[in-house]
């Protein structure tokens, strides 16, 4: 597994994390589940990303569940208060409340999920406040444009802004406009998410004929190790597929130990063009 500097944090961080957004809350499925994250995990995919919003608190305790008992040291964890919780005092109360569903004493990384009707200066003063005191190591925001992840990162003041969470997948390479050079240019890590595109996976490129098809089989890869790869070939990129079974877990593991060569990005970039300039897209 390719581990890269994640950010200006000073941590190093696998090149492939896993989400955890729809996650099996319940029955048989979530056992499965559980088993695929510590899966990952072993596979060094140790980078896990969950949020207060993600079955209204019941993945967080899915996810305490499912790394109860594994070394604390050995893994990243990441959650993100709602926007609608971003006032000083309701965020320091949600990290709180995330901290108890996931049986932890510290998050490794915290981020405000969207931008907020609440000023920005209040939440970053509250992140600041948990990293003081040792709630969080490190703090970042997500689905936030090139100018309000600067300005995040200013109001942060001598605390690192660790990464922008946004968007990106084939179809959608918007980021790479403007969010991603600010970011490499100011030490903040990218964590795209989405990285398969949900209803907009490409399908047809990744038939034996097909530019994906063709490059997995030259490295004996599968075509969602190539999407991982390409996703992650800027050293600010970082990649978080969600997977709810061992094969498929498995499988995004193996994206963390593929590169591919200038000509092979240059056939995915001509299939999948990055398009023009516009507003940041979500989910
Ligand atoms: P995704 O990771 O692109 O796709 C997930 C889907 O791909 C699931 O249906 C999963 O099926 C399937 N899949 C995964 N690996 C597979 C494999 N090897 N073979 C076949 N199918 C595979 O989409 P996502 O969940 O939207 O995004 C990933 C994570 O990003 C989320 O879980 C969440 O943590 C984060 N996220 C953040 C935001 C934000 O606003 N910050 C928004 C969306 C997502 P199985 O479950 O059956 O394995």
């Amino acid at each position: 597994m390719r581990n890269k500097a994640f950010g200006a944090t000073g941590a190093r961080l696998p090149a492939i994390g896993q989400g955890t957004w729809d996650m099996p809350e319940a029955g048989a499925r979530r056992r499965e589940a559980q088993r695929a994250i510590a899966r990952g995990i072993e596979l060094g995919m140790t980078h896990l990303d969950t949020a207060e919003m993600y079955g209204a608190g019941g993945v967080e305790e899915f996810l305490g569940e499912a790394i109860a008992g594994l070394p604390r040291e050995r893994l990243f964890i990441t959650s993100k208060v709602l926007p609608s919780n971003a006032a000083y005092a309701r965020t320091i109360a949600a990290c709180e409340r995330s901290l108890r569903r996931l049986r932890l004493d510290y998050l490794d990384c915290y981020l405000l999920h969207w931008p907020s009707d609440e000023p920005l200066e209040e939440t970053m003063r509250a992140l600041r406040a948990l990293v003081d005191a040792g709630k969080t190591r490190f703090v970042g925001v997500s689905n936030f444009d090139a100018d309000e992840m600067l300005e995040a990162q200013r109001l942060l003041g001598d605390v690192p802004l660790a990464c922008n969470q946004v968007l990106y997948h084939l179809r959608e390479r918007g980021i790479e406009h403007r969010v991603l050079p600010a970011a490499r240019a100011a030490g903040i890590a990218i964590v795209g998410y989405t990285p398969f595109g949900r209803r907009r996976f490409p399908h047809e490129a990744a038939s034996p004929d097909g530019v994906l098809g063709k490059i997995a089989a030259t490295h004996d890869a599968t075509v969602r190790q190539v999407i991982l790869a390409f996703l992650t070939r800027d050293d600010a990129a970082f990649a978080i597929p969600k997977a709810s079974s061992v094969p498929h877990v498995e499988e995004n593991a193996g994206a963390g130990d593929l590169t591919l060569d200038a000509r092979e990005i240059a056939a995915i970039d001509a299939a999948f063009p990055l398009g023009d300039d516009g507003p940041l897209a979500t989910l």
